[in-house]
């Protein structure tokens, strides 16, 4: 299907590995130029140099961390006026709820809600006035099923699908649409180390640990990145301009529920 996206113009945030990137490389085989992101300049530049052989894409990789003014800053000048915007960042790192600091609970909020909003503030009227925009959130499947040990990135990324929620009502009759994606278990380099870390505790290989968790998913297998980076690509497409505001679950049949 052609997405009818070819040339417009999209903001990838933290897309040097996993979700991000496979959602890079959709939009640059959809014909997009991309915007793509990550803090070690070198690893973003062999992903932005991988897409552009492999898709013939025009990318250009900006190396900032998305969660400082001044990166997001960086990703504007480079993408004044962005078709898209993909938000996503790095989560907070597993802790008991009640060992979280004040500094650590303000970082996870900047992170996971504050920026990507700060992002949508800076690029939404210019959408609107262009009459196409598409905004989608990384978020996680923790919005809809709670995960102990999650719940700064499960809170941060509620709230950022509440706030976002009126906006995206606001500007659907300019065909600006607001959407977020949320992953159960992606094969990416963040579930790898985690399940190292996991397995490790529990005194499992991780060959071991791995099964246990694919055993527990309906599709019994991790996420392929490339499916999530699919979603992505449609949900910017220019056929989905009819879909706005929802928290769109792409997790293997993981939570279980009727609708
Ligand atoms: P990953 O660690 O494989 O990749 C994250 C990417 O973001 C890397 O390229 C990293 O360099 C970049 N990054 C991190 N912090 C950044 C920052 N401050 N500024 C710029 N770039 C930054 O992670 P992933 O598995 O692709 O996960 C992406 C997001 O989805 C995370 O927020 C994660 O919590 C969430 N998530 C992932 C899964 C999953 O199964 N993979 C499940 C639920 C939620």
């Amino acid at each position: 299907m052609d997405l009818g996206i070819a040339g417009r113009k999209a903001i990838v945030c933290a897309s040097s590995r996993g979700l991000g990137k496979a959602c890079a490389r959709a939009l640059a085989e959809a014909g997009c130029e991309i915007v793509m992101n990550g803090r070690d300049a070198g690893v973003l530049e062999k992903a932005a140099d991988e897409i552009r052989r492999t898709t013939g894409a025009r990318v250009n990789a900006v190396a900032c961390d998305v969660g400082l003014p001044e990166g997001r800053a960086a990703l504007l000048a480079a993408c004044p006026e962005p078709d898209i915007l993909v938000n996503n960042n790095g989560g907070p790192p597993p802790k008991d709820f009640r060992q979280i600091s004040h500094a650590e609970m303000i970082a996870g909020l900047e992170a996971n809600m504050i920026a990507p909003i700060a992002l949508v503030q800076a690029t939404i009227d210019g959408m609107a006035a262009r009459g196409f925009g598409r905004i989608i959130d990384i978020t996680s499947a923790s919005v809809r099923t709670p995960l102990i040990g999650l719940d700064l990135s499960s809170g941060a990324r509620a709230g950022l699908t509440a706030f976002l929620a009126a906006a995206a009502r606001a500007f659907a009759d300019r065909n600006v649409t607001i959407n977020h994606i949320l992953p159960g278990v992606f094969d990416t380099d963040r579930i790898a180390s985690a399940g190292a870390r996991q397995a490790q505790m529990r005194g499992m290989t991780l060959e071991a640990f791995r099964a246990e968790r694919e055993k527990s998913v309906p599709a019994k297998r991790y996420g392929r990145p490339e499916e999530f980076g699919h979603l992505c690509a449609f949900l910017a497409s220019a056929h989905a301009g009819y879909i706005t505001g929802q928290s769109i679950l792409i997790d293997g049949g993981a939570f279980n529920t009727v609708v």
